[in-house]
This record gives C-alpha cells, structure tokens and sequence, in this order.
C-alpha cells in the first residue's frame, strides 16, 4: 500500500495505479518542477492530465433509476482537498453519491467521504431489514457498495471509525425510520458530532488533523421518482432538464450555498449570537474573519466551547488556533439544507461539484454543455427508425441533425471532463488550448490563486424507467 499522507494520514491508497497514464503524468510533472521556464504543453499533455482522474460508471439493469455517471477531478491543492464517492445499495434500490470540499487540509474530506454515506445508508432502510443485518456479523461496508474506491483508511483509526458506526446502527436499530430527509440530516449530524467524539476521546495526530481540517459537503440520494439534494456549505448541485417540444436545456439549482453571498445565512448566524458580535462574527465576508463557508463538517475550532479548546487545542497547536473574537461558540454547523425533486421524463441529468467549477462556469453554462455534450454522444449510437409511418423526408431531416450532431462531436467522452476542460479553456469562439495549457502550468505555490480543486459528477437518469414510473404513479 502506498500512503499518500505522512504524518497525519487518514487513508492509503488500496491499488496504486502504475498504469502508463499515470506514470507519465506524474513525470511531465516532474518535468515541470524542474524547468525554470513554464513547459509548452502539447494536446496530448493537456489530455493526460485532464483525463488523469476521470470515471465512468454505467448501470445496464431496466429499473435502474441511474443509467449512468461520469465522474472526474483536478486537482490545485498538493494533496487535492476535494473527494467524491458514489455507491449503490446493498439493501435497497437506489443510487447514492457525495462532492466534498475539505479546507484547511484534505484530511475531513478524506474521511466523511468514506463515511457519510454508510452513515445515510445504514439510516435510510427500513428497520426490519437493518436488524436483520445488525444481527449477522457487519461493518459499515456492509450497506454500499462504493464504486471507483480505491483507498482505505489506515489501521489505527479504522478501529475507531467502526466503533462509532457500530454505536450509531444501535442507535437507530431501536427507532423508526423517518423521512428521508430527516434521515439524512441525522447522518451527517451523528457523523460530525462522532468526529468530535473521536477527536477528544482517543486524542492523537490522525484524528485531531481531521477535527481541526473541516470539509462542505453535498449528497445526491435517488430512489425511484423521489431525488433528494443535502448540501452543507459551497458545493453546488444542478438539475438538467430538456424541454420535449423545443429541445431546450434548463438548468434548476437544488442547493443554496452557505457563504456570505447568501444573506439569510448570514441573518441566521448574527441571531445566534449577542448583539455585541454583530461586527466580529461575520468580518470579510467569512466567520470570524477566517472561514468563508458558513456551514461545514469538521471545523471545531469553531464549534467547540471555550472549556475544550483550553484544554485540547491551546496545547498542541498554539493560541493562535483560537478564533479572535471567540466568545460564544458555536458557530458553525454541519445541518444540511436538504431538497426534494420528483423525477419526470424530462429530468435528464444531475451535475454535482465542488466551487472550483463553480468559479468558471454558471449552472446554465454547465446545463447546456452537458446537455450539447449529451445530444451529441445520443447521435454516436446506432440510428433508430420512429416506429410507424416514416416518410423519407422524416429519414432525411434525421440524418441531417446526426450529421450535424456528429460534426460538433466533442472532445472528450466523458462529461466531467469536457466542463473541465470548458472551465479551463472555454471561449467565445470555442476551446482555445493556450488558456487550458496556461491553467495547468501555473507554478504549484501560486496555481490556488487562479484555480481551486475541481470535483465533478455527472449522473443521468433512466428515462425509460422514468417514463414508467411515472404511469405507474
Ligand atoms: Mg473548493
């Protein structure tokens, strides 16, 4: 195994990838390191490592809700603060998937990327089915199955993170099932307050990285018709629909980011608090002058009391890890705000990501290129006659928009990175590749300055399945 932290590692990476993309990427990199001058980087550079992480996952079954997901990430960050999982159920039908964005280093994101889910999965089946798998040997591998995971937690604190899993399943074992959204509230709640828990309970270098660090979070949790969107602080979600009649793409937001530019967010922390913090606790657009999300997991040098960061914080990392103007904590949360979307034959696609998309693209710019990205891949397949009459000028018309389709064929296959690389190089004119290649030659200690960590997920839905649902219903 290969640790890809040192000191503080949360996780190593179960099969190191030694295939020829990846090795010669990591060596251009190097290569870069050692120029004193920034490289030219050709269109097979600029695909390398585009194409470095990206994912495609397909679901063939009739009544899958997914059909697919296309997935991808570049990285600013050295490490990357960003994660993503995805999964199905292994008790339920369904899909389920998370964008996080860690700050402060990548350790909480590492970790509630591996362990947010299992916590929503075990909270979401029915209790008969959950006390029939409590009453077998299980772990909390035993709700998911994650796709593209290729990394595990180290030995010294697996042991910890099953023991709060365990507690939390015995927990909910002995209650009924809630809706759903309540359900996943609870999920990203326990999880966080089991962060804490650890963090003060077995107190060594692991689990404090990952207290002190914090990370957003946005959840996609899909079954049947029924799409629910949780999201705690700045990753964003976006639903792609088409218009049957002209064609047209629409983008529907279904989160509210939690920063300063949402204004009752920052209503909602100011009543929380004394009038006399109406100044310090929101300064420079971030809380307490230092963080810029208003909600997050981890982070609990901005959530615990006076009395503990005394007694554990002041010791190991100095005075200074105080927050200034810290008077009556907390001040962050980790509740999700959660949104439900029923599913129709024109919902056609999800995007999640992390804020680095954002900071290029707006929800309808990654809508319509999703959407172009996706009528153009449809004119790829084997052509299908209408059923019926067809008159030949029907064929003809047909055959002209695939012709059409196939001319504006993109790039990339995979959707996650052809908004990547519009992100990076889009112009009005097209994709200019000097943009893209002056994007990723950027020198390591300023690159953050121009461009954040991007995480992406890309998930399209059955229409079929859709289809049928909907008559059924
Ligand atoms: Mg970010």
């Amino acid at each position: 195994m290969l640790t890809i932290l040192l000191r503080n590692s949360v996780v190593c990476i179960r099969q190191p990838n030694c295939s020829n993309v990846r090795g010669a990427v990591r060596q251009f990199r190097i290569t870069i390191r050692q120029e004193a001058q920034l490289p030219n980087l050709s269109p097979y550079d600029v695909n390398l490592i585009l194409r470095e992480n990206e994912y495609i996952q397909t679901f063939p079954e009739d009544d899958s809700i997914v059909r697919s997901y296309e997935s991808n990430q570049l990285s600013s960050n050295r490490p990357c603060e960003d994660s993503r999982t995805e999964a199905t159920f292994l008790h339920k039908s369904g899909f389920i998937c998370g964008v996080f964005d860690g700050h402060g280093g990548p350790a909480c994101s590492q970790v509630i990327s591996k362990r947010l889910l299992r916590y929503v999965a075990a909270g979401v089946i029915d209790r008969t089915t959950l006390k029939e798998v409590v009453a077998k040997e299980y772990n909390s591998q035993s709700f998911l199955k994650c796709h593209n995971d290729k990394a595990d937690f180290v030995n010294e604190i697996k042991t910890i993170y099953e023991d709060s899993f365990r507690d939390y399943v015995q927990t909910i074992s002995s209650q009924t099932v809630e809706k759903i959204s309540i359900e996943i509230t609870n999920a990203f709640m326990r999880l966080d307050d089991d962060l804490s828990k650890e963090a003060l309970k077995h107190t060594n270098m692991r689990t404090m990285s990952v207290a002190m660090s914090g990370a957003v979070a946005c959840v996609a949790h899909i079954d049947h018709l029924d799409l629910h969107v949780a999201s705690t602080g700045d990753c964003g979600a976006v639903l792609g629909t088409q218009c049957p009649e002209t064609g047209q793409w629409h983008a529907k937001k279904l989160n509210n980011e939690h920063n300063a530019d949402n204004l009752k967010e920052v209503q909602r922390i100011l009543e929380e608090h004394p009038k006399e913090e109406q100044d310090t606790a929101i300064r420079n657009e971030r809380l307490l002058g230092q963080l810029a999300p208003l909600r997050a997991l981890g982070d609990f040098r901005y959530k615990w009391s006076n009395e503990i960061m005394a007694k554990y914080v002041v010791p190991t990392f100095g005075e200074h890890s105080v927050p200034p103007h810290y008077y009556t904590p907390p001040y962050l949360t980790a509740q999700p705000e959660v949104q439900h979307h029923v599913l129709g034959p024109s919902d056609k696609f999800l995007v999640i990501a992390s804020d680095g998309l954002w900071d290029f693209l707006t929800p309808s710019q990654v809508i319509s290129l999703v959407g172009e990205h996706f009528n153009s891949k449809k004119v790829m397949e084997p052509m299908k006659i209408p059923s019926g009459d067809v008159t030949l000028l029907e064929v003809a018309k047909l055959l002209a928009e695939r012709k059409a389709g196939r001319a504006r064929k993109p790039l990339d296959q995979n959707s996650a990175t052809h908004l990547i690389r519009n992100a990076l190089g889009g112009t009005d004119y097209g994709i200019e590749h000097s943009k893209i290649a002056y994007y990723l030659t950027l020198p390591q200690d300023v690159v953050r300055l121009y461009r954040d960590d991007i995480t992406i997920t890309v998930i399209y839905f059955n229409t079929e399945y859709i289809t049928r649902l909907n008559g059924d219903s």
